[in-house]
């Protein structure tokens, strides 16, 4: 039922049309009469600038190799009857995407019209490559293993009393920077594992908590089983505040109460799977957060010790940033604290409580990244993301609005959240030529014999899968695949093992 909501609602996310655009405009001018906060550039004493300097260079410099995609194709496309046609289309390329163009595609443009088509979603393979070897290179984000961000972070969690941090983001490409960005958490101290709706699966889930308790049994990573600490899920639903019935949740008709509700039930039934299934007390602590997609601020709902949540009261993000402007650094941190503490009907364990303050001040950040860098809301309400990532992996992918992840082992039971990604796809691509280029992952374990041969099997499998699902926009040149897999025991980046781009040796140049 949640999927045909899905279904209806993506088409609604999609170009918005004359009237809902002056709906937008209006609506955002309204908000930013009404909210004292635009316009104000003074900055929250617990903003980490340097932070967000940093973070606002990787964001630009990703997000504009993609950008840069369409202005240099439509030079190329003007150039494709000059004498010189293929040099001159390799020096734009490389100067200004720095990657070279596929030269059999090229070669072709004296005797037939180039193909855009092809050349489009190479550079978007190109750039979403890129990206990836920066990432796993030079770790932008400081949140490798090794960092000294990460590391703290992890003393932190289990000063708080959990020894894993389990978060589950719907899988709307809106979310895809919650944990670098909107919750400032180093991607290494944390699982994420994007779902639609954040309905997270149940059953992997506690194979997850069985991995990760008997991980402490026998080596005590992280921690050791005697210690009294607790695996930590949270689930990170989403709602819009500037058009809160057309850029909600899409799962959930954008229904944020719906969203809130469906994501405490999922964690009410992981808590009892784990529950009923193990003895000794076995259990987890749960944590439900919203997130406002248009302000990136938070909003919590507090846990009691029981893990009993009120989906109706929160504790804001943005109400606290209010709050706290214009206090010291330290004043502010213990408000928030107390407002934890005792500003909701419940009183959450002190390790929550100081959990979850540390996410609010993080947060903090994340609204005056978002208020500075767009004075005002983010300006793309809606869906923008560049590419869609089905599979297992993608840890490198930690920008709004990039990419549109279905997390599946197969297309038949990942079907539902495709056909949306492709939906939407249909809506920003394919209405104007281009096709939905489509980056298939599976990540493996190189110490495992024989898993990277299955991981590329994999990604064939599902290759095949969407090539037959599809097929009317394989035909016509308007879906393309690149095939990847990475050694998650490596820091090494995703490696290309195919591509529809170059079907006769399955081999990405
Ligand atoms: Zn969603």
């Amino acid at each position: 039922m949640a999927y045909r909501n899905l279904a209806k609602n993506a088409n609604r996310s999609i170009g918005p049309t004359a009237p809902r655009k002056r709906y937008l405009a209006e609506k955002g001018a309204q908000i930013q009469r009404q909210d004292s906060l635009v316009g104000d550039l003074s900055r929250h004493p617990l903003t980490e600038q340097s932070i967000n300097r940093k973070l606002q260079s990787y964001e630009s410099e990703v997000k504009g190799r993609f950008e840069r995609i369409v202005p240099l194709l439509k030079k190329v496309s003007a150039l494709q009857h000059d004498q010189d046609f293929i040099s001159s289309a390799q020096q734009f390329s490389r100067s200004e995407l720095g990657f070279d163009l596929p030269t059999d595609v090229l070669e072709k443009a004296w005797v037939s019209p180039l193909d855009m088509r092809a050349l489009f979603a190479w550079c978007v393979f190109q750039a979403y490559q890129q990206a990836s070897d920066n990432f796993f290179k030079s770790d932008p984000l400081n949140g490798e293993k090794e960092s000294n961000e990460a590391r703290e972070f992890e003393s932190f969690l289990n000063d708080c009393g959990f020894h894993l941090l389990d978060i589950t983001p719907c899988a709307d490409g809106r979310l895809a920077h919650s944990i670098a960005y909107v919750l400032r958490i180093p991607f290494s101290a944390v699982r994420r594992r994007s779902h639609a709706g954040a309905l997270f699966d149940i059953e992997q889930t506690v194979n997850r908590w069985v991995k990760t308790e008997h991980h402490r049994y026998r080596e005590s990573i992280p921690n050791s089983a005697h210690l009294d600490t607790r695996y930590l899920k949270v689930v990170t639903y989403h709602f819009s505040s500037v058009d809160p019935h057309h850029q909600g949740c899409a799962a959930h008709g954008s229904d944020d109460s719906l969203a809130a509700s469906e994501g405490y039930q999922r964690l009410l039934d992981f808590r009892e799977a784990i529950e009923n299934s193990f003895c000794c007390g076995a259990s987890v602590d749960l944590l439900l957060i919203g997130v406002d997609t248009d302000t990136d601020a938070i909003r919590v709902h507090i846990p009691s010790p029981d893990g009993t949540m009120s989906l109706d009261k929160w504790v804001s993000a943005l109400d606290l940033y209010k709050e706290t402007i214009s206090m010291t650094k330290e004043e502010a941190s213990q408000t928030i604290l107390n407002r934890i503490k005792s500003g909701s009907d419940v009183t959450p364990d002190l390790g929550m409580a100081d959990f979850i303050a540390r996410l609010i001040s993080n947060n903090i950040s994340q609204i005056d990244y978002v208020r500075e860098l767009h004075s005002g809301p983010y300006p793309d309400a809606g869906h923008a993301e560049k590419f869609i990532g089905v599979g297992i992996g993608f840890k490198e992918i930690h920008l709004r609005n990039l990419t549109y992840f279905t997390h599946l082992d197969t297309v038949e039971e990942g079907a539902a959240d495709l056909d949306v990604g492709v939906k939407i796809f249909k809506g920003l691509n394919v209405s104007r030529d281009l096709p939905v280029p489509v980056v298939i992952r599976f990540d493996y374990s190189g110490s495992v014999p024989g898993a990277r041969d299955r991981a590329i099997a994999d990604c064939r499998r599902v290759d095949d899968a969407i090539s037959v699902r599809y097929r009317d926009l394989v035909d016509d040149g308007l879906l393309h695949t690149l095939l990847t897999i990475r050694d998650r025991d490596q820091r090494s980046p995703a490696e290309a093992v195919g591509s529809s781009l170059n079907p006769s040796t399955k081999e990405v140049h």
